[in-house]
């Protein structure tokens, strides 16, 4: 856990959020600005500050983590409709928490910024 890190203290349950699901690797929760009706951010437990972090050793939690955004898409009734998953990785993709995570969103036609 790193000092100061608001999902550290999210994934620790030391601050309150509206949790989607958990397990031994990761949590997810209800984004606080929802930019759709479904915004959902997966989290892994272990602090890193984004993808660029992660070796081959983490190809299973990698895989996982994608698992777990498919399986809270279904379980919140989003695989008719779509959904989609992104992670923001530095300063030009506009992330703002330091702490890995993935957004999940659905419930609205999402436009994608390809520029
Ligand atoms: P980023 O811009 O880094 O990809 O995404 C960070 C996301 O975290 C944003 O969508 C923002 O609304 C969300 N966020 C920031 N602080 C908190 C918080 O304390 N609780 C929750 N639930 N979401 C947060
Ligand atoms: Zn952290």
């Amino acid at each position: 856990m790193a000092e100061d890190c608001i999902f550290c203290k999210i994934a620790n349950h030391e601050i309150p959020s509206n949790f989607v699901y958990e397990d031994d690797q990761v949590v997810a929760f209800k984004d606080l600005n929802p930019v759709a009706p479904v915004h959902v951010l997966i989290v892994p437990k272990d602090h890193k500050l984004n993808l660029s972090q992660y070796s081959q050793e983490d190809e299973q939690l990698l895989g996982h983590i994608l698992y777990a955004a498919a399986h809270i898409a279904r379980e919140l009734g989003l695989e008719e409709n779509g959904y989609r998953v992104v992670t923001n990785a530095g300063p030009d993709a506009g992330q703002s928490v330091m702490h890995t995570h993935f957004h999940l969103l659905g419930g609205r036609k999402l436009s994608f910024d390809k520029q």
